[in-house]
């Protein structure tokens, strides 16, 4: 964490780190990590073999490896993974969908998670206690989950609970946490009556969080909570912010009190970089191009949007959409080079005219891949994520309650 002497802000290092791998999109592949280990961000410590060889040589290892272990390991990959990762991955999925993956996945020994730490924790929960789960680099976090630590979730919660009666009809607060978040802010959720969500079924949450209580705790995107907040109906008078780095989060107990929906003060580092002015200069180039963007934008880029939704729901708009169809999409760069890629009958860029990856899901370097299969081959587990068992028993019922929702 880095200090603000001035207002005293923790900004996470994964913050600062984002744009690290930003470039103008002319040369954008996969290096040797010794190349990559410039770009001047955190990354996992791992044998020096591993620095110098080429992509095409590990592209051939990982080949042979995955060949040798066969049905034994399941290769997880998140959409927002390098192509030089996907292509070895046996599942694709937004984190939704990999994580009922996960729960389905009986007959693999071994989860590898091509993604990032929550992401791993929670197949570690869903999974079986058979099961072991791999992240291939331990230092692809996610820089909005650092916004919400557990033990700032742990203070909000209980500055909130010495605020409200505990004798009212519904309970005050629901706690609700997008899927970006520690074991441990699931468990608290699970342990008060409260949900997981994820960009594909906040508004279910929502309906769920709102049968059982009077307002929700929303933990840690502001712009997917303010956003699901607006689509139901909610005004903006009755959203608060949640500041972490003040008592009662710099509220009143009033505007507590009076609140529908406390949004804590989080967002993601991809998606808050498109902007109007990205859509307007769209626009002028082609009055025909369709807006795409995933919730996790700020609300004035969803309002100016055509189309709002998560990255499951980016993919099929963009999967049903007419030959000859432009589409500037607000979300990570590499899956909207994915699409371009496959749908070449329509035209598809992306929103940002700069690229930038996600620098957390970036650090899957193939290498790490390689470095974790050639383990299994030894006999070792290398990165196993592993979760304490009463985080295990809470997250899982929060995880589970979103699991049931209504499609
Ligand atoms: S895209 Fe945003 S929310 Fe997703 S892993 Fe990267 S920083 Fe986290």
């Amino acid at each position: 964490m880095v200090i603000n002497h001035q207002n005293k802000i923790k900004i996470p290092v994964t913050e600062l780190e984002q744009s690290a791998f930003c470039q103008d999109g002319s040369n954008f592949r996969t290096k040797t990590l010794e190349q990559e280990f410039k770009a001047g961000v955190r990354w996992q410590k791992i044998p020096t073999r591993y620095l110098k060889l080429k992509p095409e040589e590990i592209k051939s290892s990982i080949s042979e490896l995955k060949k040798a272990l066969g049905e034994k390991v399941v290769i997880l990959g998140h959409h927002y993974q390098r192509e030089d990762v996907i292509e070895f991955s046996d599942l694709q999925g937004d984190s939704f969908l990999l994580s009922k993956l996960a729960a389905e996945t009986k007959d693999a020994e071994v989860i590898i998670f091509c993604g990032v730490h929550f992401m791993a924790e929670t197949a570690e929960i869903l999974s079986s206690n058979k099961q072991k789960v791999i992240l291939p680099n331990m230092a692809a976090g996610c820089s909005m989950a650092d916004m919400a630590s557990t033990e700032e979730v742990q203070r909000c919660w209980k500055e909130l609970s010495d605020i409200f009666d505990s004798d009212s009809d519904k309970q005050p607060v629901i706690p609700v946490t997008y899927m970006n978040s520690t074991a441990s802010i699931k468990s608290l959720c699970g342990q008060n009556n409260g949900i997981v969500c994820t960009s594909s079924n906040a508004k279910q949450a929502f309906d769920w969080a709102y049968d059982r209580g009077e307002r929700i705790l929303f933990v840690p995107d502001q712009h997917l909570g303010r956003n699901t907040a607006k689509d139901y109906g909610i005004k903006e008078s009755e959203m608060v912010i949640w500041d972490p780095y003040k008592k009662n989060g710099g509220l009143s107990v009033d505007e507590i009190i009076n609140s529908k929906i406390i949004l804590w003060k989080g967002h993601c580092s991809v998606h808050t970089r498109f902007s109007v002015k990205q859509i307007e200069n769209a626009k002028i180039k082609n009055p025909d191009v369709n807006i795409l963007v995933h919730p996790e934008c700020t609300n004035e880029v969803v309002s100016k949007a055509d189309y709002v939704g998560s990255t499951e729901y980016i993919k099929n708009i963009v999967h049903q959409a007419k030959p000859g169809t432009s589409w500037a999409i607000g979300t990570e760069i590499n899956l909207v080079k994915r699409l371009s890629h496959t749908y070449t009958d329509k035209n598809i860029f992306c929103l940002d005219e700069m690229v930038c990856p996600c620098a957390t899901m970036y650090r899957v370097h193939p290498a790490y891949l390689l470095w974790v299969l050639e383990g299994l081959v030894a006999g070792f587990v290398i990165n196993q994520i592993s979760v304490d068992d009463n985080d295990q028993k809470f997250s899982k019922l929060s995880l589970q309650r979103m699991l049931d929702l209504p499609k």
